[in-house]
């Protein structure tokens, strides 16, 4: 292997899964945050590295990827209450202790889908990287006037104001739009089963967030809202819910149709087993909804783990680990979860090849386990060592 020059770590773990398959013995080189090489042949590390062997036993994968957060909200009952009218400097503390709360568990990389007043932006370069997940950040959603989340401050209607706020959203550095086809159930005044958008305009913030450079996330509940942001061809689609006024009803035409465009599906699933009660409306479909997750996974779409972290009690920041468990409860294989959770979410959220994978130029994001998450998922909570940026944080 050939000597390199600088500060060079050498990793060694039994098992390696490199965000697709499982290698047996390896290493795992990284100079300035970057991954250098990665060694299976069993060689010896350069002479002047320095080793840490986690051991025959240990596991090391790329850094876990939430799909679907929100670092400034603070996951308690008056979250909406504290994003919509706390200070600037408060909402940022909260988004910091957020951003430390997830990189403990070993997500290295979220996609914050609804700040307020693009606070995520201020986060990302006020905290040092080694203190936080790499954030891909969508601002505020764009929004109805009065819709859903319209106290975040991405209210926008009509094709020049739409145009207008994508154009916003790319100039101030955001990586992702964030609109909401339908309403919410987290906002008074707002329905989940009316839809904010027709077609038109969805499709002109998804062609004008693509001609910027940007992905486009839409948060849909709505049957008629899920049919609008498949035919608009959405790189990711939120909650895919099915909401109807009866309760849940698939539409599995539209299933097919995202299995068939290949478009991320990011379902907002993990909760603690014993959290504070669901908003209503969610609660009275939650079996159901869990049914429609199970089938959409069964279908084949590219299915990836959201959070929504931040939202509720039952939704703090560090909750990820329990929607890895509830995918293979709702019949997605562990290493099937693990490559959701890994090399596909940086597929979903824009950052295909530097996350997501244990590869050389890959970034030296890693998550060392003590056992097996193929035997057990749940070893995902057995944390030896988390490194972000080639730092070890945990
Ligand atoms: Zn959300």
């Amino acid at each position: 292997m050939t000597v390199m020059r600088g500060e060079l770590l050498a990793l060694r773990a039994g098992h390696v899964f490199d965000g697709v398959d499982v290698r047996q013995s390896g290493m795992v080189l990284i100079e300035d945050g970057v991954i250098l090489d990665v060694d299976f042949t069993g060689a010896a590390p350069p002479e002047h590295a320095s080793v840490t062997d986690f051991g025959p036993d240990a596991w090391l994968l790329p850094g876990l990827i939430d799909a679907h957060v929100h670092l400034c909200w603070d996951g308690s009952k008056e979250a909406v209450a504290h994003v919509s009218s706390d200070g600037h400097e408060t909402v940022l503390e909260t988004a910091r202790a957020s951003a430390a709360a997830t990189l403990t568990t070993g997500v290295t990389t979220v996609r914050d889908l609804g700040d307020r007043d693009y606070l995520t932006l201020a986060l990302r370069d006020q905290m040092p990287p080694t203190q936080r997940p790499d954030i891909v950040a969508a601002g505020p959603p764009i929004t109805t006037r009065g819709g859903h989340c319209h106290f975040l401050g991405g209210e926008a209607e009509g094709a020049d104001a739409l145009r207008a706020a994508v154009r916003e959203h790319a100039e101030r550095g955001c990586d992702v739009v964030k609109v909401m086809a339908s309403g919410g159930a987290m906002t008074p005044g707002s329905d989940s089963l009316q839809q904010q958008y027709d077609r038109s305009d969805l499709r002109l913030i998804v062609d004008e967030a693509h001609r910027r450079g940007l992905t486009a996330a839409a948060h849909a509940h709505a049957v008629p809202a899920i049919a609008d942001v498949v035919d608009a061809d959405f790189d990711t689609i939120e909650h895919f819910s099915f909401m109807t006024p009866d309760g849940v009803g698939l539409r599995q035409d539209l299933v097919d149709e995202v299995v068939r465009r290949e478009t991320f599906v990011s379902v907002t699933v993990g909760m603690l087993p014993s959290g504070a009660p669901l908003p209503p409306p969610v609660a009275a479909r939650i079996a159901e909804f869990w049914d429609v997750v199970a089938k959409v996974i069964a279908s084949g779409a590219r299915v990836v783990p959201g959070t929504d972290s931040g939202i509720s009690p039952d939704k703090p920041h560090g909750v990820y680990p329990h929607a890895l468990s509830q995918l293979t409860e709702l019949g997605m294989p562990p290493r099937a979860v693990l490559r959701s959770a890994t090399s596909e979410a940086a597929k979903a959220v824009g950052r295909a090849g530097r996350k997501g994978v244990v590869r050389p130029s890959a970034d030296a994001d890693l998550l060392v386990l003590g056992s097996s998450p193929i035997d057990d998922i749940s070893a995902v909570t057995d944390i030896h060592a988390v490194y972000r940026a080639g730092h070890r944080v945990r």
